[in-house]
């Protein structure tokens, strides 16, 4: 059996965070990734991150807190509760909101670039949600810190059960029979359990447990169910919010239009309220309208989309295409593009803010229609943990040499709906771990 000091299961924000904070505290350390490259999610995300008190808020004198970011938090628990028993852990989110800025310059040492602000004013009250540069980058730069860093990465290697010596996590086996021992702990940082419809047909009615999902078919609930195997206390696994899908990049260049040839939302605003304004629709249909140079400038996250995107050369050919109404499309075209080219900040008929790059509207033919289709967002539930990211059992204590980061985590994942938290979230909370893990102390 190869041995390591930590073995960090997955590849993406969370355990590449961890292993590295783990290599650059002296551990020697083992990540096992089932995909054959590191980034995980993140590296198939829009690449939103939101941070507190951090520089590039300083720089347009922005101010905000760790407290203002955890009340925000709340606010979005608060309004999940209805939906969801939840179990919010403000501890972990509080550490998180005060850790942030420091994930933000460890980023920018990697070479991480950002390249501005997603304002979302009804979710984060002050502007600190920006995008990361490129996605790539969740796996370029993390390949080569990890590398710099010592840390061997096994690719093409799934970790299916934990190994235990007494009351000790002794390491990991993977599929096909190799194991890993480690010695002083093994990080679950294999993602949600979106992939896995059996899992989610234990949490969700039948009929919603095998929707679709964005993002990569490994995230299978491994983490979950290996660690909930050896008594780990899971949370929150019934919070699996629908979701209208689309990248959130494409969303902010486009409109949604329904039978009528109109907008009926604010298409960038909370994730349940546009599953409700879709739903609220004529036979639940409707559209995102962009035009060619989108289609072209986005077209990974076109392709993306759950159902295929038909195009028109006029409004009134694109509206024949998806059956809706073409005076009433024109229409809604035309006031759209006045109002992007105004150059105002907000749309007035739903309170959009409004992005653009240039601000020229949707108007370049083809014009392109795809249909809105509800699947699921992520999945909230995972691991009770302690401050040190150590899982916890039932009774509230902490298994010895069980670590669980990103996904895998259930405390903090419930406040999803602000944008920025999950990928954040897995690196700051990620990085603890790591640190944890390879020194036994904070
Ligand atoms: C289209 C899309 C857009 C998104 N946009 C955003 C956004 O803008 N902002 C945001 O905050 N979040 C966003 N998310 C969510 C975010 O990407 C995830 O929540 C985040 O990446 C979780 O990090 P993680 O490290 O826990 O897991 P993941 O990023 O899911 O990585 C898990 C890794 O573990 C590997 N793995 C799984 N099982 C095993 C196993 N048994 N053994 C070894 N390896 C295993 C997987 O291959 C994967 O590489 C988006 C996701 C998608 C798909």
């Amino acid at each position: 059996m190869e041995t390591a000091d930590v073995v960090v299961v997955g590849g993406g924000p969370g355990g590449s965070a961890a292993a590295l904070a783990a290599a650059q505290s002296g551990a020697l350390v083992i990540l096992l990734e089932a995909d054959e490259l590191l980034g995980g999610n993140a590296a198939r995300s829009t690449g939103y991150v939101a941070f507190a008190e951090f520089e590039m808020q300083a720089e347009i004198g922005v101010e905000d807190s760790p407290e203002q970011y955890l009340a925000d938090m709340q606010a979005e628990i608060n309004r999940q509760k209805g939906r969801y028993g939840l179990i919010f852990d403000a501890d972990l989110a509080r550490r998180y909101a005060e850790e942030s800025a420091g994930t933000y310059r460890e980023l920018t040492e990697l070479g991480f670039r950002f390249d501005r602000f997603l304002p979302r004013p009804v979710q984060h009250t002050v502007d600190r949600m920006v995008s990361v540069a490129d996605t790539a980058m969740f796996t370029t730069c993390f390949e080569s810190a990890l590398a710099d860093a010592g840390v061997d990465v096994r690719y093409r290697t799934r970790a299916v059960r934990l190994l235990r010596d007494g009351d000790q996590i002794s390491g990991v086996v993977t599929e096909g029979g190799p194991r890993f021992g480690a010695a002083d702990g093994v990080v679950l940082a294999a993602g949600g359990y979106q992939a896995n419809p059996d899992l989610r047909s234990r949490f969700q009615p039948e009929a919603q447990a095998s929707t679709p999902y964005l993002g990569t078919d490994l995230c299978r609930g491994d983490g979950h169910i290996m660690g909930s195997a050896v008594g780990g206390d899971l949370i929150n696994m019934t919070m699996i919010p629908p979701l209208v899908m689309v990248g959130s990049a494409l969303v902010e260049d486009s409109i949604a239009v329904n039978q009528q040839g109109h907008r009926f939302h604010d298409e960038a605003g909370p994730y349940d309220d546009r599953v409700a304004a879709l739903e609220a629709q004529q036979d639940q249909q409707a559209w995102y309208v962009f035009d060619n140079r989108i289609a072209q400038a986005k077209a990974q996250l076109v392709d993306e989309m759950p159902k295929p995107a038909v195009s028109g050369t006029t409004p009134a050919e694109l509206a024949a295409a998806i059956g809706c109404d073409a005076d009433g499309l024109a229409k809604t075209l035309d006031r759209w593009n006045q109002t992007v080219v105004s150059g105002t900040d907000r749309d007035p008929e739903f309170g959009r803010v409004i992005f653009g790059h240039p601000r020229t509207g949707i108007v370049e033919p083809p014009l392109w229609a795809a249909p809105m289709v509800v699947g699921i967002n992520f999945p909230a539930g995972g691991f009770q943990v302690n401050a040190d990211m150590q899982v916890l059992d039932v009774f509230g204590d902490p298994i010895a040499g069980l670590y669980a980061v990103g996904d895998c985590v259930g405390g903090v994942s419930p406040a999803i709906g602000l944008g920025g938290v999950k990928i954040t979230a897995a690196l700051t909370l990620g990085r603890i771990a790591g640190r944890v893990a390879a020194n036994g102390r904070r």
